[in-house]
């Protein structure tokens, strides 16, 4: 290892994913189900704010805590939601700016951090570059969020307990017993809170729940990358108790300092643009991949998001039959990326139907020759 490179880079690594992306690199012209972004464009009237935005000058920082309008709307919108009243919210550099500063903000050196496996990849990687200690509650074979599992892990290092519904990579959406029972227990044990629902537009079975409704405490991070198409713009938004915002916001304006302006104004249009359509859109095309796949792959029907995290037919595990698919031109991502285990796969189903449906044909083939 180079002499200059810190000891707390080396306790995660980027090597998992980044070997897929060269693999998908070397494909011509790949059934692509890895995508964990919308299939489809900004929309456009967000586009003309944002670039009227840049074309009337407002080029420079924002405020650190975001555009005054912005974070008015929010508010508005919070307020109206949960009516806490010490409940604050700024706007982040991403949801992923919101998750670092949170584990910046609240994890200290030994400090333990629970989040289900499979988990999302930036969680165990952010909260070990902040001394954290990943543990991880398997969640196999349902994917499940079991208050029983979360309450037995819990031990005098407890910080904090990292929700995501629906949850990337499977899918999974809680109950809204399950994440009461979290929440109340995080009340109890006076543990931090943090729900990541930067998928809670896309939530296809009932209303979406944040635990946020039964614990006043809840830090939430939300964003308009997946809503709204926007995941290069980067414009998240976090809000929660007022103390740990304004420390949130102290490291915020000494790293991000700020998320790009232009995109935030495109942002504050992109809160009345209706996303109905594109979430029936999503809700079909989840039908569409679960209805194909039923007879001969084992999986928990997402209720969110755009993922399914199928078991890996045959005995192999999850990475080899991976590999045979990439082989064949179809790009899916392995589950031991995201998880202790090598014996699922992700498919996103943001993409058109004709991939879908190609996806769907060549999955079942695979099947019948590793069965
Ligand atoms: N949380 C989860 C669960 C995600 O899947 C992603 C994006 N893949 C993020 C956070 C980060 O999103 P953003 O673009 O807002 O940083």
């Amino acid at each position: 290892m180079h002499p200059w490179i810190a000891d707390r880079t080396t306790t995660f690594d980027a090597s998992g994913i980044r070997k897929v992306f060269d693999l998908a690199a070397k494909l011509k012209d790949p059934i692509n189900l890895s995508i964990g972004q919308p299939d489809f464009d900004v929309p456009e009237s967000i586009q003309d704010a944002a670039v009227d935005a840049i074309r009337s000058g407002k080029n420079a920082y924002s405020p650190t805590q975001g555009i005054a309008p912005l974070r008015q709307a929010l508010k508005t919108e919070i307020d109206q939601r949960y009516g806490h009243a010490d409940r604050d919210v700024f706007v982040s550099s991403g949801t992923s700016g919101g998750l670092m500063l949170s584990m910046m903000s609240m994890v200290n050196p030994g400090d333990e951090v629970i989040y289900l496996d499979p988990f999302f990849v930036m969680y165990p990687a952010l909260l070990k570059m902040s001394g954290g200690v990943p543990v991880p509650i398997n969640s196999y074979p349902d994917f499940a969020l079991d208050p029983d599992k979360i309450a037995a892990a819990i031990t005098s290092k407890t910080k904090m307990i990292l929700l995501n519904s629906p949850a990337n990579p499977t899918g999974v959406t809680a109950t809204r017993e399950q994440l009461e029972a979290v929440a109340r227990l995080a009340a109890d044990k006076n543990i931090a809170l943090v729900s990541d629902e930067i998928y809670s537009r896309f939530h296809y079975d009932g209303d979406f729940v944040s635990p946020a409704e039964f614990n006043p405490d809840t830090i939430v991070i939300d964003g308009f990358s997946k809503s709204h198409a926007m995941t290069g713009w980067r414009v998240g938004f976090v809000h929660g108790p007022q103390e740990v915002i304004a420390t949130m916001l102290k490291i915020q304006q000494y790293s991000f300092v700020c998320s790009p302006q232009p995109a935030q104004w495109g942002a504050l249009r992109a809160m009345e643009v209706s996303l109905d359509g594109h979430i029936a859109d999503y809700r079909r095309k989840r039908d569409l991949i679960c209805d194909g796949l039923s007879e001969r792959f084992e999986f928990t029907r997402p209720g969110g998001a755009f993922y399914l995290f199928p078991k890996a037919p045959g005995s192999a595990g999850g990475e080899a039959f991976v590999h045979k698919a990439i082989e064949r031109g179809l790009l899916i991502i392995p589950g031991k990326i995201f998880s202790q285990h090598d014996t699922h796969f992700r498919i996103s189903f943001a993409a058109t139907d004709q991939t879908l449906h190609a996806g769907v044909a060549l999955l079942n083939e695979l099947a019948d020759e590793v069965s």
